[in-house]
This record gives structure tokens, sequence and C-alpha cells, in this order.
């Protein structure tokens, strides 16, 4: 798959093949039909960002396909259009039970904190009640 990737912070953003993402048991993969690029990607481009780690896919407005999904997932299944929020929690723990997945002591920040956001992203460590089904499929 192609994705757009930078090696260093102010540099290039170049479009270039990058190895297709597996699911784990309880991932999916996503093809990624639309991706907004923000300020925060702006900032993590700029270097302003310490969990972004080198090199990096930006981009974590995204609404796409499921096209793999693991062993586990019970909840979704290939084709379904999906979104997901800015901040993941794991899903487990307190906070994430109670609703609060935005404090999750093991969140992640999809296009940040989870390393790239590829064209198919794999959403390997994200449970799935935190992918949103869209309402429509107009939108994609
Ligand atoms: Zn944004
Ligand atoms: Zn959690």
């Amino acid at each position: 798959m192609k994705a757009a990737i930078y090696e260093q912070f102010k540099g290039p953003i170049n479009v270039t093949q990058v190895v297709d993402p597996e699911p784990s048991p309880t991932g999916v993969v996503l093809a990624v039909k639309a991706c907004g690029i923000c300020r925060s990607d702006w900032h993590g481009w700029m270097g302003n960002d310490p969990d972004i780690n080198l090199p990096h896919v930006p981009g974590h407005e995204l609404a796409g396909e499921v096209v793999a999904i693991g062993s586990e997932i019970r909840n979704f299944k290939l084709d379904d259009r999906v979104t997901l929020p800015f901040v993941c929690g794991c899903g487990t723990c307190e906070p994430c039970i109670a609703g609060n997945q935005q404090v999750c002591d093991h969140q992640f920040q999809p296009g940040f904190t989870a390393g790239a956001v590829l064209p198919n992203m794999s959403l390997s460590n994200m449970p799935t009640l935190i992918l949103f089904v869209c309402p429509t499929r107009s939108i994609l």
C-alpha cells in the first residue's frame, strides 16, 4: 500500500510504498477512504509532539472500511464503514468501562502515539468497542 510519510521533522512528506499491516487477534485493518489533515498534524510534523516517533505517517481524522479482522473480533465484519475517536482507550480498564476512554492510562492516539495511521491502518491494539459504524454509506 502507499502512505504519505516523513522521516524527519519539518522534512519532506513523500508518498511511498509501505508494508501491508496484518490484524492482531483483537485488531482490524482499515482501508482509509478519507482523512483530514489538521493543525495537530502540522504540530506533529514541526516536531512539537514528543509522542511521535520517526518515520511517521500523519493523519488521525479518518474514516474507512474494515478489510481484515482478527480472530477474536465479533462486533465488526468486513466492509463495515467506520471511524474512530481522537483518543482511543484500552476498553478494559475502570475509566474505559465507565465510558471515560479519554482518560484511559493505556490510551493511544491514532496518528500520534500509535505510530502511523496508514492507508490500510492496523488497529492491532484497539478494542472494537471504540470503533463507530458510520450511519450512512454515502459519506465515503
Ligand atoms: Zn485533528
Ligand atoms: Zn482503558
